[in-house]
C-alpha cells in the first residue's frame, strides 16, 4: 500500500468518525427569526465546523438537509433546571445512559444540571459528547450544588472554602452554579467569587425560614436568576415557602414590590411552572402524556412509579399550581424577564407526577402559554434569552453567524400551536444530524436503576 493511498484511506476513516463535525446547509422549510419572534421562509442556513456561517465557503464536504415546507427550524432549545438526577432508596446519581439522548431527541441542544450529584461523572460525560463519541446535548456543566443539597457540603465552609470551591468547578469547565440550602452568609460569597469567575448564579431558595434566603435578600445581593417562586415579603419567614405559597393571592397589590426588584436588577425567573402542575396531577392537555414516556424507564423503575401513591406533597402543589400561574402571569405583564427550565429529576422515593425530563419541556413552554403568554415568546424564552439569562449569547440561543450550529426541526409552525414542538424529529448539533426517533429507541427501557 502506497503512503498517498494510506492516507487518503485514513481520511476517508477520519470523516466517518462521529466527532467529525460535517459542514451542513439546511434548505427550504420555514426558520424561526430571533428578532421578530416568527418564523419566515428558509433559504439557506450554513454550519460550518459545528458553527453557523453567513454564507457557503467554498469548500468541498458539504452535506445538503432539504425541507419540506411543513417543516419549522428553531434555535436547539437550552434547558436551563435540567436534571440528570436518578433517586432510589435514598440514593442518588446521575443517569449518563438514557437522559442525554431523551434530551436531545426533544430538540434540547444545551441543558444546565443544576447541581450535579456526581460532577466528576457529568464531566466525563460532558467530554465524550463534546468528543462526538455519543450523542447528547451540550453539558452547560454547574458542579456540585452550594449548599445542603450536596452530598459533601459542610455547613462550617470557612470563605476561603466557598471560595476555593468556585475556582476549582470554574477550572473544571463549570458555567454556573446553583445554590440550594444556602445562608446568607454563605451565598454572598458564591455570588462575588462567581462573579469574579464571569459566571452565573441560580437559586433554589426559601421564605428564610430557619435560617434559608429569601429571593427579595438574593437578588439584593446581586444573584443571576431565581428557581421556582418569586420570593418576597409576602413570603412569611415563620413557615416554609410552599406553606406560605399555596394561601399567596396573586392579585395582592403588596406582589408589586418584589416584581419591581427584578426589574431592577434584570435578574431571570426560572418559574419551572409545568413541573408543579404534573405533581399536583392536575388535570389538563397540557399534561397528557403524547409519547407513552414510562417506556423509557426500566422495568424495575417503571414497576416502582407505577405503583407509587400520591403524597400530602402532590396535594400541596395542586393548590401552589394555579397561584404560581397567576403570579407568572403578573410578572410577565409587568415585563419580569423569564426562562424556561423544567426540574424533573427521576425521582423513585417520592411521586412527582407524571412526565420525565427532555420530554417535559414542550410541558412548560405549553404551561406558559396556556396562562396568556404569546407561544413565539415562548419559544424567545428557550431559546435566546436562555442563552442571555446564562451568560452564553455570544454562543447560543438564534442563528447568527458564529454560534453553535444547533437546531431543532419540528412538523408544522408552533406560533400556532405550541404543541408542534413535540413533533420535533431531527435535532442538529454543532453541525451534526440527528434523528430524534433513533434517539428515543436507544433510549428505551433504559432510564433507573435496573434492579
Ligand atoms: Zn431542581
Amino acid at each position: 500500500m502506497n503512503i498517498k493511498y494510506l492516507a487518503s484511506l485514513l481520511f476517508v476513516i477520519w470523516l466517518c468518525l462521529p466527532g467529525f463535525s460535517q459542514n451542513l446547509l439546511v434548505k427550504g422549510g420555514w426558520v424561526f427569526d430571533t428578532s421578530s419572534k416568527s418564523f419566515l421562509p428558509n433559504s439557506e442556513v450554513y454550519i460550518q465546523n459545528g458553527l453557523f456561517v453567513d454564507q457557503f465557503n467554498g469548500s468541498a464536504g458539504w452535506q445538503t438537509l432539504d425541507l419540506s415546507k411543513e417543516d419549522y427550524i428553531l434555535p436547539g432549545l437550552i434547558d436551563l433546571h435540567a436534571h440528570y438526577r436518578v433517586s432510589y432508596a435514598n440514593k442518588a446519581y446521575d443517569d449518563t445512559l438514557a437522559m442525554p439522548k431523551i434530551f436531545l431527541a426533544n430538540g434540547i441542544t444545551s441543558t444546565f444540571p443544576a447541581g450535579e450529584i456526581e460532577p466528576e461523572k457529568m464531566w466525563d460525560l460532558q467530554q465524550e459528547i463534546d468528543a462526538g463519541k455519543r450523542p447528547g446535548p451540550r453539558i452547560l456543566h454547574s458542579g456540585p450544588y452550594f449548599g445542603t443539597a450536596a452530598p459533601d457540603w459542610n455547613p462550617d465552609f470557612t470563605e476561603k472554602d466557598i471560595r476555593d470551591r468556585v475556582d476549582y468547578w470554574a477550572a473544571r469547565g463549570a458555567l454556573g452554579f446553583k445554590a440550594k440550602g444556602i445562608t446568607a452568609a454563605h451565598l454572598a460569597i458564591l455570588i462575588d467569587q462567581a462573579h469574579k469567575q464571569n459566571l452565573t448564579v441560580t437559586g433554589h431558595l426559601n421564605s428564610g425560614y430557619r435560617n434559608s434566603v429569601n429571593p427579595q435578600e438574593a437578588l439584593e445581593m446581586g444573584i443571576d436568576r431565581i428557581e421556582h417562586f418569586l420570593g418576597g415579603r409576602l413570603l412569611a419567614d415563620s413557615i416554609d415557602a410552599y406553606q406560605s405559597l399555596k394561601q399567596l393571592d396573586p392579585l395582592d397589590p403588596r406582589l408589586a414590590e418584589i416584581i419591581s426588584i427584578y426589574l431592577e436588577k434584570d435578574a431571570y425567573l426560572d418559574a419551572t411552572l409545568g413541573t408543579y402542575g404534573a405533581i399536583g396531577m392536575v388535570d389538563s392537555p397540557v399534561f397528557e402524556d403524547w409519547a407513552n414516556e414510562n417506556q423509557y424507564l426500566t422495568p424495575f423503575a417503571r414497576k416502582l412509579v407505577e405503583a407509587m401513591k400520591p403524597s400530602s406533597f402532590n396535594e400541596l402543589c395542586a393548590l401552589i399550581y394555579p397561584v404560581k400561574q397567576g403570579t407568572l402571569l403578573r410578572y410577565y405583564k409587568a415585563g419580569g424577564l423569564i426562562t424556561v427550565g423544567t426540574d424533573r429529576p427521576l425521582l423513585l422515593d417520592n411521586y412527582l407526577g407524571a412526565g420525565i425530563g427532555g420530554f417535559f419541556i414542550h410541558r412548560e413552554m405549553a404551561a406558559m402559554v396556556e396562562i396568556g403568554i404569546p407561544a413565539g415568546e415562548v419559544l424567545y424564552y428557550a431559546t435566546q434569552q436562555n442563552a442571555e439569562a446564562f451568560g452564553i449569547a455570544d454562543r447560543a440561543g438564534s442563528i447568527s453567524s458564529g454560534k453553535w450550529g444547533d437546531l431543532m426541526i419540528m412538523k408544522g409552525n408552533p406560533v400556532d400551536d405550541i404543541n408542534r414542538t413535540r413533533s420535533v424529529h431531527t435535532v442538529i448539533r454543532g453541525g451534526k444530524v440527528f434523528n430524534s426517533k433513533e434517539l428515543l429507541e436507544s433510549a428505551k427501557g433504559k432510564l433507573g436503576p435496573e434492579s
